[in-house]
């Protein structure tokens, strides 16, 4: 117990006797293992959730290597929406009582820009914003970042995936190069991993929960007869787990588009993706999956191969694989990044052998296990969260994710939160927003404008 108490930290007195105030007895676990490498000094990637205290663990590290007397900004927090935003500069100014005069300074997008360029008129210490607006003010010479020592990435997983990636390019590259950067997220995919590689400096890296392997994903086998049965079975599996997003493989063309479709006769939230399909349909069908507007996606596994989508909750073979790696292939596309995946697979008779070479592969008895209840088969499929607007205009007519979340979000508009992925391509961008969003979110894209400019916006 004594080993998470802050005062065995090298904090001034002044912030450990305001943390006692607010009630900060212990260090949660994500504060014990990150303050220490924070305090001195290092790099650090914290994999931590909303809830965890990861803010606190980056608000006291810049809070204490901040100068009071110099009134420039020493320390810019990036966050994917206001409302995170307006969160964490909350929780900071409440963590920098202890320190007088300390100025903190929030900069987002979907609001006016008048009273920003005022504020930063007068000076702050501490900046914490989205990046489009910073990037906005940043161009615009409002904003000067030469005095930072402390980035941090809060939610980097969520910026990305909403599109921010050149955005956050452009603003770290002004921010010093001897500057210590902190990056927070969820999930560590890839696209963190390079963000890591080439913008920090040998960074910790602090995980709570040890990274998922292979070998820990849970794996499901049931045994079936008929065609009728199998597919059955597969509903069956839908209803009973509701997979937010799940990935089915077939082993042709045509049973992967014959299967989407009677998915969709059944009402669940379905695309097929198959080498019969034209490039621009395939493209869109990606896009709808990964940003979780289509719940199930029917694939073969050639078509799977290109598919750059991190974690999905499920994967259904829905016949076994002819080749032992593919099936290994195919399940490790869930349960990436931490997160919790299954797999499931259906066979006959005819197969039987298929699934005792993937035991001897696999080197586990493979027992089928009983399905779950066919009174599921009543119950009605869960709607994908989000739905995916298409605006006709992208990268040619200078469109950036900001200037999409700031026409969602402004007056009258839809939270933040309520924003998923923005993909922008070179003459249409996609966004997705949450499904019972979606008529507010179309109305406020159609009244307004994105750079000054009216575009058709329709939903997929
Ligand atoms: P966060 O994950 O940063 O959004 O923090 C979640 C909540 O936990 C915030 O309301 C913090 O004020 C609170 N909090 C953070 N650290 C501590 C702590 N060590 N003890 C008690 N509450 C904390």
């Amino acid at each position: 117990m004594s080993q998470s108490k802050f005062s065995n930290l090298r904090l001034s007195a002044d912030l450990l006797g305001n943390l006692e105030t607010l009630g900060y007895e212990a260090m949660t676990p994500i504060q014990a293992k990150a303050l220490p490498f924070i305090l001195e000094g290092h790099d650090l990637i914290g994999q931590a959730k909303t809830g965890s205290g990861k803010t606190a663990a980056f608000a006291l590290g810049l809070l204490s290597s901040l100068k009071p007397e110099q009134y420039l900004v020493q320390s810019l927090v990036l966050c994917p929406t206001r409302e995170l935003a307006d969160q964490v500069a909350k929780q900071i100014r409440k963590l920098a009582r202890a320190i007088p005069n300390i100025k903190v300074l929030t900069l987002c997008g979907g609001v006016p820009m008048g009273p920003q360029i005022g504020s930063l008129e007068s000076g702050a210490h501490i900046v914490v914003g989205t990046p489009g607006r910073i990037e906005d003010h940043l161009r615009r010479g409002r904003l000067n970042l030469k005095k930072v020592n402390t980035l941090v990435l809060d939610e980097a997983d969520r910026m990305l995936e909403m599109g921010f990636q050149d955005t956050l390019e452009k603003i770290i590259e002004q921010v010093p190069k001897g500057r210590q950067t902190l990056l927070f997220s969820a999930t560590y995919p890839k696209e963190i991993k390079s963000i890591a590689k080439r913008f920090m400096n040998e960074p910790e890296l602090v995980q709570l929960e040890s990274s998922h392997d292979d070998s820990s994903i849970q794996q499901h086998f049931y045994q079936i007869e008929t065609k009728e049965q199998r597919f059955d079975a597969l509903c069956i599996l839908l209803l009973e787990h509701n997979p937010q997003s799940s990935l089915i493989f077939c082993n042709t063309k045509r049973e992967a588009q014959e299967l989407a479709d009677k998915l969709k006769q059944k009402n669940f939230s379905v695309a097929a993706l198959h080498g019969d399909l034209d490039q621009r349909d395939r493209d869109q069908t990606l896009i709808r999956f990964s940003n979780k507007s289509v719940a199930v996606l029917v694939a073969t596994d050639v078509a799977a191969r290109g598919l750059d989508i991190d974690s999905v909750d499920a994967v259904i073979n829905y016949h076994i694989a002819q080749e032992n790696e593919v099936h290994t292939h195919r399940i490790g596309r869930t349960g990436r990044a931490g997160a919790a995946g299954c797999a499931y697979a259906l066979y006959n008779s005819k197969e039987q052998y298929k699934v005792a070479q993937l035991g001897l592969y696999l080197d586990r008895d493979i027992l089928p296990e009983q399905l779950p209840s066919r009174v599921l088969l009543n119950k009605i499929p869960t709607q994908a969260a989000m739905a995916t607007l298409k605006i006709d205009g992208g990268k040619k007519q200078k469109i950036r994710p900001g200037d999409i979340l700031g026409a969602l979000t402004g007056e009258n508009g839809i939270a933040g939160s309520e924003v998923g992925k923005i993909d922008i391509g070179e003459n249409w961008s996609y966004v997705a927003v949450s499904r019972d969003k979606t008529k507010a979110a179309l109305r406020k894209l159609g009244e307004g404008k994105l750079k000054g400019k009216s575009f058709r916006v329709r939903r997929l």
